[in-house]
């Protein structure tokens, strides 16, 4: 058996005036989508428990198979994996946003997507000033990622982390175009967290990246924005508790590290960019071309887009819509239809959570999804999107048991 796996991110939505009030998975022309949910089943899945963020790092650990109440401990760790960190005992991973605060306020969780050569430059000064000359900081290490998306390490040997998991600090997606004078970290170790991030407003006020992108229009990256903090999880791997071999398609970091956390292969894909703007086609050609070549030994292969999410934030409706589209003809479409030519295969098509294009932000509750293949008896559905999900018979409240059921592992 063959097993794809897309994740349109952040898809799942409320139905919206703009859309004579259909949901964006449903009014967005998805002909590959609608037959593969003719074909299969409509369902829907919680990937966000209430007791945890409503996160990407939450949802797709449960979209892969793993219970996030069981599992979860932060999202830097997870993105430390993914660049191949190695995470000790006494060592903590926390997100190092770059972003634009202005008057208080969230203006952009991503510094006006500031070039991962900026973040570096910016970064560097960061380190340099909390080092021995700065704030001697000993123990601590800015990692730069891709663009407003970093990290920064606290290495406990050197310096004793004084935080524990009662640690609480907002997402910054969370808090676009609202104030953050309450959102500033909280808890065991945070006046530490909070000392950096106003250190760093002071270190890039002036610094020569800022004053170049303000005189070319752009937004500063004000400050660091710290959030995601935790130490590295522990998961089984993903072939010795399902069966299947896996690789991940992605452009974000997150997705990176939870493949490599369950020992999945990583395909990166040139044009990948985490954004509306992404090689859709190219990332439905690899995802083929994976688990065509039998000298990898995939036998599922998932494909991650954020696109859909990014619109969400943005609050752009008719981006989102397209980002659904591009997925259905660039993805699905030829992904389903390679999959149909070739022996047993199953497709599962989920969101990770909803992001409402209403708040911009993500959101707790069910998204909708579809699982089609060899075994799978179609329900009456003929389409796919939040309202038939919603009606669905076949409901995982405990998202992370959506993989066995989809796998056919008893
Ligand atoms: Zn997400």
């Amino acid at each position: 058996m063959k097993y794809a796996i897309i994740i349109p991110d952040g898809a799942a939505d409320e139905p919206q005036a703009a859309l004579n009030g259909q949901t964006p998975l449903e009014a967005a022309h998805t002909p590959a989508m609608d037959a593969l949910a003719s074909a299969g089943v409509v369902a829907r899945a919680c990937h966000t428990p209430h007791q945890l963020p409503a996160g990407s790092e939450v949802g797709n650990m449960s979209l892969l198979g793993y219970d996030p109440l069981e599992n979860f401990t932060g999202r830097a760790p997870i993105e430390a994996a993914a660049q191949g960190i190695e995470l000790g005992e006494q060592d903590w991973a926390i997100r190092c946003n770059l972003v634009t605060v202005e008057d208080q306020t969230m203006r952009d969780f991503t510094a006006d997507h500031i070039s991962t050569e900026e973040a570096t430059e910016l970064l560097a000064a960061a380190q340099e000033a909390l080092g021995p000359n700065g704030l001697n900081m000993a123990g601590l290490e800015f990692v730069p990622g891709v663009s407003y998306r970093n990290l920064l390490l606290w290495r406990g040997a050197e310096r004793p982390a004084p935080f524990s998991m009662d640690l609480r600090a907002t997402p910054p997606h969370d808090l676009t175009d609202k104030s953050i004078l309450n959102d500033f970290p909280r808890g065991p170790g945070s006046d530490v967290l909070n000392e950096m991030m106003a250190a760093t407003m002071k270190i890039f006020a002036d610094h020569p990246v800022n004053k170049k992108r303000i005189a070319a229009g752009k937004l500063p990256a004000t400050n660091v924005w710290l959030w995601g903090i935790g130490k590295a999880p522990k998961l089984q791997p993903f072939a010795e508790a399902y069966g299947p071999q896996g690789a991940m398609i992605t452009a974000v970091d997150l997705l990176r590290g939870l493949a490599s956390l369950v020992g999945w292969q990583r395909i990166e894909v040139p044009g990948a960019t985490g954004y509306t703007d992404t090689n859709y086609a190219a990332k439905g050609q690899y995802a083929i071309d994976a688990l065509n070549d039998p000298s990898n030994s995939v036998d599922l292969i998932c494909v991650h887009v954020e696109a859909p999410d990014e619109a969400s934030h943005e609050g752009d409706c008719a981006a989102k819509v397209k980002a659904i589209e591009e997925i259905d003809t660039h993805v699905v479409a030829p992904l389903a239809s390679s999959l149909q030519s070739s022996g047993d295969w199953r497709i599962m098509i989920s969101p990770d959570h909803p992001t409402f294009l209403s708040t911009k932000t993500h959101t707790h509750g069910n998204v909708p999804l579809i699982i089609t293949g060899t075994g799978i008896k179609p329900d009456a559905f003929t389409s796919y999107g939040d309202t038939n999900a919603a009606k669905s018979e076949l409901a995982f409240d405990a998202g992370w048991q959506a993989m066995r059921w989809f796998i056919g592992k008893k």
